[in-house]
C-alpha cells in the first residue's frame, strides 16, 4: 500500500459531508484542536444567543422570561434533544447539575429498586468522580453498602446475586475502549441487578440505544462532545419503566407535582420533571442548546462515521510516521470498539504532550503514560489529523520533548 501523504487527507476533507459545521465554530487560528472530548470548541453562534438572552430576555423581558421564553422548560427541552441522541424516548433526559451530582442522584435512585442488595459494582480504571460519588453515596445509605471494584475484564464474572447496581462509563476516558451496553445490561438484569451508565466521552459522537438496549439510568456531560461551554450542565436519563417508582434522593420543588402550589409535602412530577431540583441554570442552558443543535443537525449517525475515518486515519499515520519512537495503542485497535479518541502510551506522554502544546496542537495526557487524542468531528479535519501527527513525529525526531520546561512535573488540568 502507497504510504499515506497530506493531500490524500485534504480529498478527505473536499469529500466530508461534515465539512461545512466547522465553520459554524469559533477556532483559534493554527491551532489544532484534539480535545474537545474534554472541552467542546465554542460555537460561533453562541455569543449572539447569549447576548439576545441578556438584553431581551432577562434585561427587558425579567420575571416574565420563565414563561414567555421559554426558560423555565429549557431543561426538558433540551433534555428531550439530548435524549435523540442517546436512544432515549422523549421524556426520559433531563438537564440539569453536574455529571457528579447527577450520578448521585440516579445511583440513590437505583439502589432504591433493589432494596435487598449493598453493593455497587464498577471498574477500578472507571472516572475517578464516578468512583467518589459512589463512595460518597455508599457511606450515606448505611455501613452495609459498598462500592466494589473489580478489573475491566472481571465486570461479567462479578455479577453475583448482592450487586444492586452496574456502575460503568459508555466510553472510557484513558483508553477510549466502548463497554457494549446492550450486552452488559442484559447481564446484569439476567443476574437481577440494574445498570446506571456515565455517557460522557459518548454523547453526541457515538450511537447509543438507550431504550433498545433496556438501559436503566444514565448521566452524561453537556461540555465535551456537546460543546456546550466550560461547566456547562449535565444530564440525567431514567427509562420510562422506572420513572414512576422511583424516588429522586434529592427532592427539590422543580420537580413537584405543582411546583407553584407551594405545598408543604413532596410530590413528585409526572414523567423526568420529576428529576428536576432547583431553578436552572439559563445562561448556561441557552449556550449548551446551541451545541446540542448542532449535534442533532449533523445527526450522530454521520458524526460516527466520520469519527470512525478519523480515528482509523490517525491510528493508520501513526504507525507509519512513528514507528521505532517508543508509543504504544492504548485504545482498542478496531475503531468500533472504541469511542471518538485515540490514546497511545509512552514513556515520555507527560513532556511530549507539553511539547506538542507549544507546537499548537492540543490533545491531553491523563497519568501515568497516556497521550490522548479525541477527534471531534463537527469541526476536526482530516489534515488536522495529518498535521498533528507530522508535528508529534516532529518532535520525536529531534528530541523536542526533552527540555526542562516541557520536563516540569505535571499540574492542575491540562
Ligand atoms: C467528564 C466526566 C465527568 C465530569 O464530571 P463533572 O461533574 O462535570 O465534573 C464525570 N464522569 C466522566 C466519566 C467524565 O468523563
Amino acid at each position: 500500500m502507497q504510504p499515506l501523504n497530506r493531500t490524500d487527507c485534504e480529498a478527505l476533507d473536499l469529500a466530508d459531508p461534515l465539512r461545512q459545521f466547522r465553520d459554524r465554530f469559533h477556532l483559534p487560528q493554527g491551532l489544532i484542536y484534539l480535545d474537545g472530548n474534554s472541552l467542546g470548541a465554542m460555537p460561533k453562534s453562541v455569543p449572539a444567543r447569549i447576548a439576545r438572552l441578556l438584553e431581551a430576555e432577562w434585561g427587558d423581558d425579567l420575571i416574565r422570561g420563565w414563561t414567555k421564553d421559554g426558560w423555565m422548560d429549557l431543561p426538558l427541552a433540551i433534555g428531550a434533544k439530548i435524549g435523540s441522541l442517546i436512544g432515549a424516548g422523549e421524556d426520559e433526559t433531563v438537564v440539569a447539575d453536574s455529571t457528579s451530582v447527577n450520578l448521585f442522584r440516579v445511583l440513590g435512585a437505583a439502589l432504591k429498586l433493589r432494596p435487598d442488595r449493598r453493593v455497587i459494582l464498577s471498574e477500578r480504571t472507571n472516572f475517578p468522580t464516578d468512583l467518589y460519588i459512589a463512595q460518597s453515596l455508599a457511606a450515606m445509605m448505611g455501613a452495609d453498602y459498598t462500592l466494589r471494584l473489580v478489573e475491566t475484564d472481571e465486570i461479567e464474572a462479578a455479577l453475583s446475586p448482592d450487586i444492586a447496581v452496574v456502575m460503568l462509563t459508555q466510553v472510557d476516558y484513558r483508553t477510549g475502549r466502548q463497554w457494549d451496553m446492550k450486552r452488559i445490561t442484559a447481564l446484569a438484569h439476567r443476574a437481577g441487578a440494574l445498570t446506571v451508565w456515565d455517557f460522557s466521552h459518548s454523547a453526541g459522537v457515538v450511537p447509543l440505544d438507550f431504550d433498545g438496549d433496556e438501559a436503566d439510568f444514565a448521566v452524561g456531560c453537556g461540555y465535551k462532545y456537546l460543546s456546550g461551554g466550560p461547566g456547562a450542565p449535565a444530564f440525567l436519563t431514567i427509562a420510562r419503566r422506572h420513572l414512576r417508582p422511583t424516588e429522586m434522593p434529592i427532592t427539590g420543588w422543580l420537580g413537584h407535582a405543582e411546583p407553584f402550589a407551594f405545598e408543604p409535602g413532596f410530590r413528585a412530577a409526572e414523567g423526568i420533571g420529576r428529576a428536576r431540583v432547583g431553578t436552572p441554570p439559563i445562561l448556561s442552558l441557552a449556550a449548551l442548546e446551541v451545541g446540542v443543535d448542532l449535534v442533532c443537525e449533523a445527526t450522530v449517525p454521520a458524526l460516527r462515521a466520520k469519527s470512525i475515518r478519523q480515528t482509523e486515519l490517525f491510528a493508520a499515520l501513526a504507525a507509519q510516521e512513528l514507528d521505532g519512537f517508543g508509543f504504544s495503542l492504548a485504545s482498542p485497535a478496531a475503531a468500533g470498539q472504541r469511542g471518538s479518541q485515540v490514546s497511545m502510551r509512552h514513556v515520555h506522554g507527560w513532556p511530549i504532550t507539553q511539547a506538542l502544546t507549544a507546537a499548537n496542537v492540543i490533545g491531553d495526557f491523563r497519568a501515568p503514560d497516556i497521550v490522548r487524542f479525541g477527534f471531534a468531528p463537527l469541526y476536526v479535519r482530516y489534515v488536522d489529523v495529518w498535521d498533528a501527527v507530522a508535528a508529534l513525529k516532529r518532535i520525536m525526531v529531534e528530541r523536542q520533548w526533552d527540555q526542562p520546561q516541557f520536563r516540569a512535573a505535571p499540574t492542575g488540568v491540562t
